[in-house]
């Protein structure tokens, strides 16, 4: 294979990086290029961010990455091959092999495969460029296909047809998925009150319905004041890890500028999808709220990190960051506050793992999206080693209602330790999947209804909850308040608002292999424990599932320490969903659990 870009690889580098200025960057030789020589390495620091976007922009056009076009991206960013070469393997959609112009990643994760992405996943077979996907966050209209299309915009596939799936490999060009709600016109949402309803292309039109607004607001109040409403507010994280937000900004604006502020925008827990709704749906209110949020802690630049299998979201932020750039919101003078702040946006490559806050920053950076110990915190020493707030979508979105009501208002719904509205992600057998906004306090029972009950059997077998991370919870949960405070006195969880319903005819064991397959999959491998700990649980599992028997001590002993010795969240919660499986007496139908 030759080690020399083609000219169209070199072509695609060249449109994101600008032609090549001098023979150290792959160019005609300079006058400088001495000096060039021994600056080298300090360039090289400065230009490693760009490689995951000069990998993105190879892959976009070529469909692969070939060993010459890696060497020129090296080349161009005085980045290391060996380095650039680890992190090119890392991510899922990046492929360092020559494939077919498109590529299908048909999703076959807990919500798709009860809805047909299996059946899709045996139609395709043996078609080169078609591989099974780990959740496309596609769940309220699966089965979900992702096509990555050389030279063309990517897109993605919903309520698939095996057929359908075969000619959008074939050439043909999905339609495009329509964004709505199934609260539409209801007069109280609050996050998702534009959604379906306000143009998400126009900034004219979420001028019109209020937006903006809270920015000006911001900019009068002045950056302390906005931060003490935030800590009045209570408003604790939704991604997850549900951290006080207010006290996460303070955190950082302790230490001296420059700060960054991060919007992880990566959702990728299995079955969730609120994040890709809000982004669609409303993408003016999350650049608003990145730039209160961003002046508030004192930031000059944002990153909106995006998973790339969702088109239709990065297509309208990138549109609505130019607009917002030229009307004068974003910039050295953003909305007239004196202080700069733009947003810059990046595209992930297909890793769960990014999701993690410090993976998420290593990807950034130009680095494989392995997560880092912890301290330092990222409030502390976070991206580039400068102080980092990173905050998700739904929980950024929050901050508009926060300026506009006041901390206390805010504060003053849902419940005490669980303040403000939250949205879930209803999928599985219910009669109307979506997302739903609910004021924090609704019982399990009663999101169950509101997405119009149990389907299939119309009996309920048992919701997962808070996705793959999360625990299955039977009957007994159903008067349970979805709060932070109600779900860890059940032994359940939030997580990022998944409730996947299953009827109790659903395949269990299907769903406990698919959970052990992912986590073994999405570990990043750097750490012994979870590295081999979630390939030694799936291996139990099988062995139980194939008709052994259950090594409970075994597989209890291997989930202790994962949970005791892994560096991050993945390896710690990698269990927790097939324990749960197997304590609901889900996997019965097995002779080992008998
Ligand atoms: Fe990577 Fe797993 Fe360790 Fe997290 S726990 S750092 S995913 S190996």
């Amino acid at each position: 294979m030759s080690a020399s870009p083609t000219p169209a690889e070199r072509e695609a580098v060249d449109a994101l990086l600008g032609p090549p200025r001098s023979l150290w960057e792959g160019g005609a030789p300079q006058a400088s290029d001495h000096r060039a020589a021994f600056g080298g390495y300090r360039r090289s620091v400065e230009k490693r961010p760009l490689l995951l976007p000069a990998l993105h922009a190879v892959q976009d056009e070529i469909g692969w990455i070939s060993k010459g076009a890696l060497n020129y991206i090296c080349q161009r960013l005085g980045a290391p091959p060996a380095e650039a070469y680890g992190v090119a393997s890392f991510y899922a959609l990046l492929s360092l092999e020559e494939g077919p112009p498109r590529r299908a990643h048909v999703c076959d994760d807990a919500a798709c495969r009860t809805l047909g992405g299996l059946e899709i996943l045996a139609e395709l077979e043996g078609r080169p460029g078609v591989h099974p996907s780990p959740c496309l966050g596609q769940c309220d209209r699966g089965p979900a296909v992702f096509l990555q299309r050389a030279g063309e915009e990517d897109a993605v596939l919903v309520d698939a047809a095996p057929r359908q799936a075969a000619e959008a490999l074939d050439g043909g060009d999905p339609p495009l998925p329509p964004v709505a709600v199934p609260q539409a016109g209801d007069s109280s949402l609050r996050l998702l009150r534009r959604v379906g309803a306000v143009d998400p292309s126009s900034l004219e039109a979420y001028r019109a319905s209020g937006g903006y607004e809270a920015l000006a607001r911001a900019v009068e109040m002045g950056s302390d004041a906005v931060l003490a409403e935030v800590k009045a507010s209570n408003l604790r994280g939704r991604g997850g890890a549900a951290f006080p937000m207010g006290v996460k900004w303070e955190g950082a604006v302790r230490y001296p500028e420059p700060r960054y502020l991060i919007c992880n925008a990566d959702e990728s827990e299995p079955g969730t999808f609120k994040d890709r709704v809000l982004m669609e749906g409303d993408p003016f209110a999350l650049i608003e709220s990145m730039t209160i949020a961003g002046l508030a802690v004192g930031a000059e630049r944002g990153y909106l990190y995006i998973r790339a299998e969702y088109p239709l979201a990065l297509a309208r932020l990138e549109e609505a960051v130019r607009r917002a750039r030229g009307a004068g919101l974003l910039g050295e003078d953003a909305a007239g506050s004196g202080r700069a702040f733009d947003i810059e946006i990046r595209r992930g490559g297909g890793a769960y793992i990014c999701g993690e806050e410090t993976a998420l920053m290593n990807s950034i950076e130009g680095k494989r999206g392995e997560p880092r110990n912890k301290p330092p915190f990222p409030t502390q020493a976070g991206l580039f080693g400068r102080p980092t707030v990173v905050n998700n979508v739904e929980t950024l979105v929050n901050v508009i209602d926060i300026v506009l009501e006041g901390g206390a208002a805010y504060a003053a719904t849902g419940t005490e330790q669980s303040t403000g509205p939250k949205l879930f992600c209803l999928s599985g057998a219910v009669a109307r999947p979506g997302v739903y906004e609910v004021e924090f306090g609704e019982t399990l029972g009663g999101m169950i209804e509101l997405a119009g009950g149990v389907t299939g059997t119309g009996r309920l077998g048992a919701v997962l909850l808070g996705g793959a991370a999360g625990v299955f919870v039977g009957e007994g949960h159903l008067d349970m308040p979805l709060t932070f405070e109600a779900a860890p006195a059940r032994g359940a969880v939030l997580g990022s608002g998944v409730v996947l319903v299953y009827d109790d005819a659903a395949d269990f064991r299907g769903a406990a292999r698919r959970i052990a397959r992912f986590f073994r999959d999405e570990s990043c491998g750097q750490c012994t424990p979870c590295r081999v700990g979630t390939v030694r649980q799936e291996e139990l599992l099988e062995r139980c599932l194939g008709g052994g028997a259950l090594e409970e001590d075994l597989f209890d002993d291997i989930a202790r320490v994962m949970m005791d010795a892994s560096i991050c969240g993945l390896g710690h919660t990698a269990s927790t969903a097939i324990r749960s499986a197997i304590d609901l007496g889900l996997l019965e139908a097995s002779e080992c659990l008998r």
